[in-house]
């Protein structure tokens, strides 16, 4: 055997695979089709959300609370700033499930928060316009992660702890060998009892029959120039999520001092990819009148439309949640995949759950709601 464990795919879960799986004496090898913290992959584009009292459910609040004291626990194993705190204003209808999840999140666990009338809401952000309906909810553990520090953070701590990082290497092959598994890049071939497999929107390219419940798709990420660029400054405008009818983006405070980055959270069929090869980089005008509407209908001085755009990719489940488990029998790779546009601020708490599963056979963090079981017990059901 080459190693105890070979981590397939050095993106963000994968880097955080790799670094706890290291952290617990394993010996690792980690391959990368690219080079680690690239551009073409799920991570690409400068900034992700983190966020705690979260409108995709309460169920994730443990995840997302680990997450957070992992990012703390890397910042200090490297010095690299990695989460920069601002505060998450959370807005959408008093009826929406969006809604009605975030108040069970602060509910349940007592979560740092505001709620703010619109009255208060106007006051103090006046860079959204705000509709009658709309529930304003600060959320006072929210902030801003740089994905390509994070990642390459990840992987320098890993191989301080021992860990074997290879790129550029493709993995083409995936196949049972005695007591383990057989992991291809071309001519090379190493040998693991066990590997995790995270290749982010390339999941089908090596598990095919994923294709039933997810698909790679891209997303559109464009950044918008300001009127007044000190009013979207990190100590004004916090990061934020509005869900409204025609509605569903988020967006962040300016990190230029000029620009303000948003990102549309709605995807649709017609966005679905063959693969994230294929991804094209250039965007419609039809998509962006689209995003342009959205962001200058729901944000007060912020001028459209977009000076920059660009596309990335992420696996997107058929339910929103990610996919973690052992798809083969015959193969011992634990995969996880389908993050569904919400997943980097979860990828810390991600890699601590891949080497809980691998060293332990199960994880101190409650994350059964996203086992790829689900889908056989659904259609048991
Ligand atoms: C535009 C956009 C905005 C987003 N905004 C947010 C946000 O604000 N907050 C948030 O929490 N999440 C957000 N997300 C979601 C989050 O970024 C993704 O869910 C997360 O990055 C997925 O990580 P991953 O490791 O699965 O994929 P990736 O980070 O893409 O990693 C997969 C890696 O595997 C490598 N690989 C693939 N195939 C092979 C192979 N055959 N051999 C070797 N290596 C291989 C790839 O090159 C890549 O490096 C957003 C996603 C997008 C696309």
């Amino acid at each position: 055997m080459d190693a105890d464990v070979i981590v397939v795919g050095c993106g963000a879960m994968g880097s955080q695979a790799a670094w706890q799986l290291a952290k617990r004496g394993q010996r690792v090898i980690a391959l990368e089709q690219f080079y680690p913290g690239h551009d073409r992959g799920a991570s690409g584009g400068d900034t992700r959300i983190f966020r705690t009292i979260y409108g995709e459910g309460p169920e994730y609040v443990p995840l997302l609370l680990k997450s957070q004291s992992l990012w703390r626990e890397l910042e200090s194993e490297t010095g690299d700033d990695l989460l920069t705190m601002t505060g998450g204003l959370m807005i959408g209808p008093e009826d929406s499930e969006f809604i009605a999840n975030l108040k069970a999140c602060v509910d349940l666990h007592h979560l740092p928060h505001e709620v703010l009338s619109l009255d208060e809401a106007r006051k103090r952000y006046p860079q959204h316009r705000y509709l009658d309906h709309d529930v304003v909810i600060l959320d006072k553990q929210a902030g801003v992660l740089r994905p390509d520090r994070a990642i390459r953070a990840a992987l320098r701590v890993a191989e301080r702890l021992g860990a074997r990082i290879v790129s550029p290497a493709r993995v083409t092959a995936i196949a049972p060998t005695d007591g383990g598994v057989v992991v291809r890049t071309g001519e090379v071939v190493y040998r693991a009892p066990k590997a995790v497999i995270t290749v982010g929107p390339w999941i089908l390219e090596l598990f095919p029959e994923y294709r039933k419940y997810l698909s790679p798709r891209r997303l559109i990420q464009p950044w918008f120039m300001a009127d007044r660029p000190s009013e979207f400054s990190s100590d004004r405008f916090p990061i934020f999520c509005r869900r409204e009818a025609d509605a569903n983006f988020s967006g962040f405070p300016s990190a230029d001092g000029s620009m303000v980055k948003t990102g549309t959270n709605d995807t649709y069929e017609k966005d679905n990819l063959e693969t994230p090869s294929d991804l094209q980089r250039t965007t419609s005008l039809d998509d962006l009148q689209e995003v342009t509407r959205q962001i200058t209908t729901y944000l007060n001085g912020i001028s459209g439309p977009p000076v920059r755009v660009t596309n990335y990719a992420d696996a997107y489940t058929v339910d929103l949640d990610a996919i973690l488990g052992w798809p083969r029998s015959d193969i011992p790779a634990f995969v996880m995949a389908g993050y569904s546009g919400h997943g980097f601020k979860l990828s810390s708490g991600m890699g601590l759950v891949a080497a809980e599963i691998i060293c332990d056979g199960s994880s101190s963090i409650p994350v059964d709601f996203l086992s790829l079981e689900r889908f056989s017990a659904q259609s048991a059901g």
